[in-house]
């Protein structure tokens, strides 16, 4: 039976150039990271968060492959019933130490993280108050919450100073920021929000999505690197981008963790993750902390690829990491200029509203460790080609 209401949908949805459809992609037939195969041809993979390339790490993989042989794969149930397995609690302890947090607990994607943590985390009469650019998850965990639900503009902390005063005395509030912006590459004013958290006596939630493994002197996130107290913050992060793993965290008080495992839904009632996604990841943390050149080669990557798209005169925004959007504008246009992209072999979707504002289409392109120098040559010169032909520098 079909509702009348999803072909409309979708018919607008295709007029507004905004439908979405699934590509297929296949792994590098020669496995290089970094590439992919699509319609059968190897491209240049500019789309991935696996920004270190540690899913293709022979460690990484090896870890994966002898915990099936020790526990089976599926976890069989949730972790407060018969889902604990071992390395669950050393990836605990592995985080806990990484972010200098008494405590971690994982779930099992950060979507879940983002919305099981939000939606308990303070008494329904208390506010939350995120930046306009959250992620989704974000958001979505701050509506389910019940609390009072503000938005800031992207950055003005001067406006969540004003709406923080506002509010009734003893009102609970939490601020929430991603720690790197997911579409648009740059980093959230953390010092400025602890400020402002503590003037207000409120408490502020950072999704270290993008950060965790990148920023900061040892990759910990954004903590690290604007030298911040860990405990003067929640941190959330996800295991499934620089990690190249799967699943997520949140680290804090061993109070806070203890709360989320009797409070939060989306860890209760959910399956735990198989248990060799946890030993991959233990395995990931070691190769992390032990091969540190990797972090540094994606640096490097990301500052001759930046500064190649500045001086080709291409709009970068305020992008300071890996993540380096090129912004179009409209919808239609992203679209094709991925099209050109993609047929000359390099692969990095054009993203549009509803996922970043209106007029603010774009093509996001992530840097990774592991894309050679010939292949950023290579996508600097035909970026400037497609660029030019459609008169964007
Ligand atoms: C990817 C992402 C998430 C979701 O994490 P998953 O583990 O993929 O569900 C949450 N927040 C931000 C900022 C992200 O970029």
């Amino acid at each position: 039976m079909d509702f009348p209401f999803h072909q409309d949908t979708i018919r607008q949805l295709k007029a507004d150039g905004l439908f979405r459809s699934l590509r297929r992609v296949e792994p590098d037939p020669q496995g290089r990271s970094g590439r992919l195969m699509i319609e059968g041809r190897s491209v240049i993979l500019l789309a991935s968060n696996n920004y270190l390339g540690l899913s293709d790490h022979p460690r990484v993989k090896a870890a994966a492959a002898a915990a099936v042989r020790r526990y089976g794969f599926g976890s069989g149930a949730s972790r407060l019933i018969s889902g604990n397995a071992p390395p669950y609690e050393a990836l605990e302890e592995r985080i806990a130490r990484f972010k200098q947090t008494e405590a971690a607990l994982v779930f099992s994607t950060g979507y879940m993280a983002n919305l099981g943590t939000l939606s308990c985390l303070i008494p329904s009469e208390g506010l939350l108050i995120a930046d306009r650019l959250c992620h989704a998850s974000l958001i979505d965990g701050c509506r389910a919450s019940g609390c009072r639900f503000r938005v800031y503009d992207h950055g003005d902390t001067d406006q969540l100073d004003r709406l923080l005063a506002k509010r009734p005395a003893n009102q609970p509030a939490v601020i929430v920021t991603d720690g790197v912006f997911s579409m648009d590459g740059d980093i959230a004013p953390l010092p400025a929000l602890v400020e402002i958290a503590r003037r207000h006596g409120a408490i502020v939630f950072v999704d270290d999505a993008h950060a965790m493994g990148i920023i900061g002197k040892e990759g910990r996130g954004t903590v690290e690197h604007f030298g911040l107290e860990p405990r003067s913050v929640i941190q959330m992060g996800t295991l499934g981008k620089a990690l190249g793993c799967f699943g997520a965290y949140v680290a804090g008080s061993r109070l806070l963790i203890d709360y989320l495992i009797n409070k939060a839904k989306t860890f209760i009632y959910t399956t735990a993750l198989p248990p060799a996604v946890t030993a991959a990841a233990l395995a990931a943390f070691d190769v992390m902390e032990e091969e540190p050149e990797i972090r540094k080669n994606l640096w490097r990557n990301r500052n001759y690829y930046a500064e190649g798209l500045k001086s080709l005169g291409f709009d970068i925004m305020n992008s300071e990491t890996p993540i380096i959007p090129i912004m179009v504008g409209d919808s239609r246009s992203a679209v094709i200029f991925s099209e050109r992209l993609l047929e000359n072999g390099i692969f990095a979707p054009a993203i549009r509203p509803p996922t970043v504002p209106k007029g603010t289409s774009r093509i996001r392109t992530t840097v990774m460790a592991v894309h050679s120098r010939d292949d950023l040559d290579y996508v600097l010169e035909t970026l400037g080609k497609i660029g030019r032909s459609m008169g964007m520098i």
